[in-house]
């Protein structure tokens, strides 16, 4: 079982993403997809009028300023154009996926921030009429539910407050407690980056390897967004989950090459081991593609 969470960005080709997918739940693998949808919901929010804006906490993270009418355009976004784009591509190749936001079902609940205290133009500034907050808790029920039953959850990462409130949640964050809740032996993150960099940008310095219990010193290297997504590895290693791959949405199957060990691996344990295992595993799954077989 594992979860693949993939980004946001412009430049990434779900269709390709998708067809990788598909093809490991048709030989039998049980996963489950959450997605991102930062860059159509900043085109969207430009369009209606409603630019976005980002805040960076005083601890350093960034963002999104969630105020009613952005979660508004993040539900229309996040829920509509990327979700059931997703849910049309897994279709077409033949996967029964549904689509889900954390919000049905109270699929993922959690914590409102009443108040997020940020640093704008240097000063700082509390919001209260903030909608984001931190997952808490998985219904893992709704979603062994889904999988016995033979379908592909995807996953918009929004959540519902203890209040019922809608909410705009972290999509790493929010993939690491999925993955955690569901006793995931995997967390793939994907995104236009090859991994965590040592030298952000330049791609030759990609980590390749983070003993788990070393996950939190390797924050240093991460700028912006990266911060959320070394977070939510070490969130999601803390909590159970043998492996988090951070790896690069625009291989060819970028699923099966994270599988192999290419990315940023973070591991428990003998990391050697574990990844010659997941390497076997991955091209005992390639061989049975290439008979063409489906189980
Ligand atoms: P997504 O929308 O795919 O979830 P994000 O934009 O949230 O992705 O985060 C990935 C981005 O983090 C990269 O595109 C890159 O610009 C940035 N980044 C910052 N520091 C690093 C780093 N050390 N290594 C890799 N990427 C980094």
């Amino acid at each position: 079982m594992f979860v693949v969470k993939v980004g946001g960005r412009k430049e990434l080709d779900y269709d390709a993403v998708c067809a990788d997918i598909a093809s490991l739940f048709r030989e039998g693998q049980r996963l489950i997809l959450v997605h991102g949808g930062s860059y159509q919901t900043n085109v969207i929010a430009h369009q209606l009028g409603h630019p976005p804006q980002f805040v960076t906490s005083v601890s350093g993270y960034i963002s999104r300023r969630t105020d009613r009418r952005t979660l508004e355009i993040f539900e229309m976004v996040y829920c509509g154009k990327m979700n059931k784009g997703i849910v049309e591509s897994l279709q077409k190749q033949g996967v029964n996926a549904v689509g889900l936001s954390g919000i049905d079902g109270r699929l993922l609940e959690g914590k409102r921030k009443s108040a997020i205290k940020v640093v704008i133009d240097g000063r700082k500034r509390v919001l209260r009429d903030d909608y984001t907050g931190t997952v808490k808790e998985v219904n893992t029920d709704l979603l062994r539910l889904l999988l016995d039953a033979g379908y592909l959850p995807v996953i918009s990462p929004l959540a519902i407050s203890f209040e019922s409130e809608a909410m705009n949640v972290d999509g790493d964050r929010a993939a690491a407690a999925i993955a955690a809740a569901i006793k995931a032996e995997q967390l793939i993150i994907l995104s236009n980056v090859p991994g965590l960099l040592r030298e952000f940008p330049d791609e030759s310095t990609l980590i390749e390897r983070i003993p788990a219990d070393q996950v939190e010193t390797y924050m240093s290297f991460a700028e912006g967004r990266m911060k959320k997504k070394v977070m939510g590895a070490a969130e999601a290693v803390q909590r159970g989950v043998g492996r988090v791959v951070f790896a690069d949405a625009r291989v060819p199957q970028p699923v099966r090459s994270a599988l192999r060990g290419k990315g940023t691996v973070i591991e428990q344990g003998d990391v050697k081991r574990q990844t010659s295992n997941v390497k076997r595993q991955a091209s005992r799954n390639t061989h049975h593609e290439t008979r063409g077989g489906v189980p």
